[in-house]
């Protein structure tokens, strides 16, 4: 019956079930983009909370780049979905995700946008490092910021679910340990936009807690013009 038609369809929603299909293809990160990760994987920069400010930008300039799609392309963009940025911390798991329902990417555009080095900051970044070989890398990530990278200092693998609004793409997963190479497969089960999963490392759990995610979203908030969701409250 419609009643029970409908609980399914809500429970699919809320499980998530975001999952892989068939075999995944393995892609080396390019020279420069090694180098940046393992800086950042090993870097005992302080200020690590920075990569939820970092990823939450990428999550508001993708849900921009869909606006201004929705203006001045012939594709269609599903209205049913909020322009939104959803964030969960489950300490259980030791996962953080932060998912939006932006413009998505392309399996070409995951390779090209996450696999090389596109960020300006991180190609300052690599420039400035011999210049600054003294102080060590930390003083230079604080000074011109990683980007999507940046979620390696604090996750040991990290898996990225992307849709792009193009309506004829496929869903992929891309995902990477950070440690030289990168896997994308397809995948089902992905509404539109992007959903990075953290699984972060041990010694930086407290990005689990909801309270802590909470208290650093709120810094960054105000510069959003898009609604944030952490574990069910808007912030
Ligand atoms: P920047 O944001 O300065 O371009 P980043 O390293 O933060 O550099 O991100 C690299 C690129 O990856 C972005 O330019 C964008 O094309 C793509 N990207 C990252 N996160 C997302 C996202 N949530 N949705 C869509 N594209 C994304
Ligand atoms: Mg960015």
């Amino acid at each position: 019956n419609i009643y029970q038609k409908r609980l399914i369809q809500t429970s699919n929603f809320l499980c998530e079930a975001e999952r892989v299909v068939g075999k995944s293809e393995k892609y080396e990160f390019l020279a420069e983009t090694k180098q940046l990760l393992n800086i950042v994987a090993k870097s005992l920069y302080s200020d690590k909370e920075v990569f939820v400010r970092e990823l939450i930008s990428n999550a508001s300039d993708a849900i921009e780049k869909l606006k201004y799609a929705q203006l001045t392309s012939n594709q269609p963009v599903e209205s049913q979905i909020p322009f939104e940025i959803q964030i969960n911390a489950n300490d259980m798991n030791n996962t953080l995700t932060i998912q939006d329902t932006g413009v998505g990417m392309t399996k070409d555009e995951l390779v090209k946008f996450l696999g090389t080095i596109a960020h300006s900051g991180s190609k300052a970044f690599i420039e400035n490092l011999s210049k600054n070989a003294e102080n060590g890398p930390n003083s230079i990530i604080g000074q011109f910021g990683v980007g999507f990278y940046s979620a390696f200092m604090v996750a040991d693998k990290v898996q990225v679910f992307s849709k792009s609004y193009k309506e004829t793409e496929n869903a992929f997963e891309w995902s990477s340990s950070g440690d030289g190479s990168y896997e994308i497969s397809e995948a089902e089960g992905v509404s539109r936009g992007t959903k990075i999963i953290l699984h972060l490392k041990d010694d930086c759990s407290e990005f689990s807690k909801e309270d802590v995610i909470k208290k650093i979203v709120n810094k960054y908030s105000n510069f959003v013009g898009f609604p944030i969701v952490v574990n069910g409250d808007k912030i």
